[in-house]
């Protein structure tokens, strides 16, 4: 399995560019050429590298960084034309990993991925299924299934991604508004905080043994909830 490359950028030119080498690196590449739509693609691919560009059409890249650290520690590389000290700086303070600045060369961008990667201890995406409480809920996201408790069960696309996001970070908290801002996604999904909640029951109705004593979606009080499922050491696939 080769690592995912999201690339949001808007000039179609440096998409081709890096596309074409990060290819023959031997990586997926995905890229969107607004902000809104790189993030839809984030949240719904996760990938394992994001490059980012800070001067986007409709979202800022800051704002892009800032809503991807409240769900993800994904390496950030930052692609822009703003080289003053204090720009890159802000880049860095809001949680990008490294920064290159235009015009730059597609073999620059590869050898600073790499040290990032290195740096941040980044292996291979889980491709085994998550497994939690021996064995009860079981998350494929290669195939995007679920199982619990041997059954499959039919999830909403926004109940998949809120389990499939919190799963994926046992025991962190996440906030409402994180939540939200990653089924938001859906364009027609028109959101109040409190319409996490309504999703939450639904899930919780059909992967919860109890649903009024939850277990593996627990509630944080005055926060939001996080997963509360613990993830089995030795389970592979098969
Ligand atoms: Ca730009």
């Amino acid at each position: 399995m080769s690592l995912k490359v999201l690339i949001i950028e808007d000039e179609p030119m440096i998409i081709d560019v890096l596309t074409g080498y990060l290819l023959q690196a031997g990586y997926d590449v995905l890229s969107e050429t607004n902000g809104r739509d790189g993030l839809e693609l984030f949240y719904r691919e996760q990938p394992n590298f994001v490059l980012l560009d800070l001067m986007l059409p409709d979202l800022s890249g800051e704002e892009i960084c800032e809503s991807i650290r409240r769900v993800s520690n994904v390496p950030i590389l930052i692609l822009s034309a703003k080289s003053a000290e204090e720009e890159k700086i802000r880049g860095l303070r809001l949680g990008a990993d490294d920064y290159v600045t235009k015009p730059f060369s597609p073999r620059e961008v590869l050898v600073r991925m790499q040290a990032v990667l290195r740096r941040t201890g980044v292996e291979q995406k889980e491709q085994t299924p998550l497994s939690f409480n021996e064995k009860t809920l079981i998350i494929d996201d290669r195939q995007k299934l679920v199982k619990v408790r041997g059954r499959e069960i039919h999830l909403t696309r926004i109940e998949y991604v809120l389990l499939y996001l919190m799963a994926s970070h046992p025991g962190q908290v996440f906030h409402r508004t994180s939540l939200l801002e990653a089924v938001q996604a859906d364009q027609f999904f028109e959101g109040y905080e409190r319409s996490i909640d309504v999703h939450i029951k639904n899930l919780r109705k059909k992967i919860e043994a109890d649903p009024h004593h939850p277990r593996l979606i627990v509630t944080v009080f005055g926060m939001g909830y996080k997963f509360g499922g613990e993830k089995d050491v030795s389970y592979t696939s098969g």
